[in-house]
Formats: structure tokens, C-alpha cells, sequence
């Protein structure tokens, strides 16, 4: 897996930090994962790699606590696969995926650069791991309402990311996008899909289901499969889309494009 964020720079340092001699995290599905847990590093300055040193030599941890680190300039660094159960929010740990924004936020603010970074991360991260469905404060979890971290109100952060992500929809996908209608053997969906470049992206789940067709989620790859084989498709808002004649080469159906109506017809034993 290779992270590619737009608008950001990521640095994997999963295998350069400092880590335990013998002791490993424990792993977990991607699926396991409900929350975002957001932190300070509560040090005016700091690096991954002096995090990592601190919680392995001091605190005897098998690694840095954090999965994502982001500097004041914006950097993001990759800590920990997000499939590692690392300590940082106590017993919410195995649902909990950790960013730890480089800062004391008790006498300084976080710059501007780091919460676009975290923006921008969290979106990501929502994407490929669709149950992430929320965004915490390490206060905000069991246990810890004593912690003050992040030490910046939560509350508007969550509001100002909501904006982001209505921004990002708006810029990225929406002027782009025309929406395609499907029929089914002449009946239609009630999922539509979408035109990319003269191309139709067709929803995957909603086809296969009408269809009859098996989907799977490969949760290495971050894949999806339809009957067993690979589609080149694209996630928007945490659904897969597939090219409509692929998709309808892995179902067996015939494609026909109404360019009248935008409107797909598939054709085919259903
Ligand atoms: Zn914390």
C-alpha cells in the first residue's frame, strides 16, 4: 500500500523509526477501525523519530504510539500501519487510529498547515477505510476526560473538516461529473453512476447486487472484485465506481450507451 494524498506530502518512515527489540503491535482488520483519535505530541517541537525513542526506550512500547505524525509544515509522516493496534488512546485502541498533530496546544495553536494536513489525511483515510466513520479528541475517549490532548476544541475542528470535506466535493468531483443512468434488462436502478471522461463509471456494489454477481473487498490491495476479478475502480465518498463495459464483462451482460438520456443498459441471465 502506497499513500498518495493531493495537496500533501506524505513520508512513510514505518521502517526507519526507532522500535522495540522483540515487542510487536498487535494487528487488526482495517474494518476494526471506527474513529480518527486526534493528539498533541504536548512537546513545543518534536519529530517521529524522537516520539518513537521516547515510547520505546522510556515507556517500553514496541513502537511509536501514533500512526500518522503531521509537522507544523505541513508534512505528514506514515508511523504505523493502520492495521497496528499501537497505544495511544488506552482500551479504545483497536478501534481507534491515532494522528498526532507536532505541538503543546496548551500555550500554542496548531499552524495552518497542519490542520490542512489533517484534513486532508482524514479524507483520505475515510476513504479507504470506510467504517473510520468518526473523528475524536484523545479526551474525548473513555477514561480520558482528565487528558488535556489535542488541547484545541474538538468541536471546531469537526466543523471546520465538514466544510472541508463540502469544498472538496464541490471542487474535485461535482463540476466534473454528469450523472448516467442504469437499466437493467430495461428496468432501471435506483443507483445512478457517472460520466468521468467520456468514460461511464457505474456504482459496483448496486450493479453486482441487481446483477446476481459477487462482490468482495480485498482489504490488502484495497480492492474491490466483482466474481473473482479486478476492476479498475475508483472510490468516491466510500463507494466503489467501475468503467460500465468493465464491469459489465465481469457480470457476463452486454452494454449499450444511450447518449440521448446518459443512460447505461445492461443486457443479460440475471
Ligand atoms: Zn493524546
Amino acid at each position: 500500500m502506497n499513500i498518495t494524498i493531493p495537496g500533501a506530502r506524505v513520508v512513510d518512515v514505518r521502517t526507519s523509526l526507532p522500535r522495540h527489540k522483540t515487542l510487536r503491535y498487535g494487528r487488526r482488520k482495517l474494518t476494526d477501525i471506527r474513529s480518527a483519535a486526534m493528539h498533541h505530541s504536548a512537546t513545543v517541537s518534536g519529530s517521529p523519530e524522537a516520539f518513537a525513542r521516547y515510547h520505546v526506550g522510556t515507556n517500553g512500547w514496541p513502537g511509536i504510539a501514533y500512526h500518522f505524525v503531521i509537522q507544523k509544515d505541513g508534512v505528514i509522516y506514515w508511523c504505523n500501519d493502520p492495521e497496528a493496534i499501537s497505544y495511544h488512546v488506552g482500551n479504545s485502541n483497536r478501534h481507534a487510529l491515532g494522528i498526532c498533530l507536532v505541538g503543546d496546544f496548551r500555550t500554542q495553536q496548531p499552524t495552518a498547515a497542519q490542520l490542512e494536513s489533517a484534513n486532508r489525511l482524514i479524507q483520505y483515510l475515510q476513504a479507504q477505510i470506510p467504517s473510520m466513520t468518526q473523528v475524536f479528541g484523545h479526551q474525548e475517549y473513555p477514561g480520558y476526560s482528565w487528558k488535556n490532548c489535542p488541547a484545541f476544541p474538538m468541536g471546531t475542528f469537526r466543523t471546520n473538516y465538514s466544510q472541508f470535506l463540502q469544498k472538496a466535493v464541490g471542487k474535485v468531483d461535482k463540476p466534473k461529473q454528469v450523472p448516467v443512468a442504469i437499466k437493467l434488462n430495461g428496468a432501471l436502478l435506483s443507483a445512478t453512476g457517472f460520466l468521468q471522461d467520456g468514460v461511464s463509471m457505474l456504482p459496483v456494489r448496486a450493479v453486482a447486487n441487481a446483477a446476481g454477481g459477487k462482490v468482495e473487498w480485498i482489504e490488502q490491495t484495497k480492492d474491490v472484485r466483482v466474481n473473482g476479478r479486478d476492476l479498475t475502480e475508483k472510490v468516491v465518498s466510500g463507494s466503489a465506481y467501475a468503467p460500465a463495459r468493465e464491469l459489465a464483462a465481469v457480470l457476463a451482460l452486454q452494454v449499450e450507451w444511450d447518449g440521448s438520456t446518459n443512460t447505461v443498459g445492461l443486457r443479460g441471465e440475471v
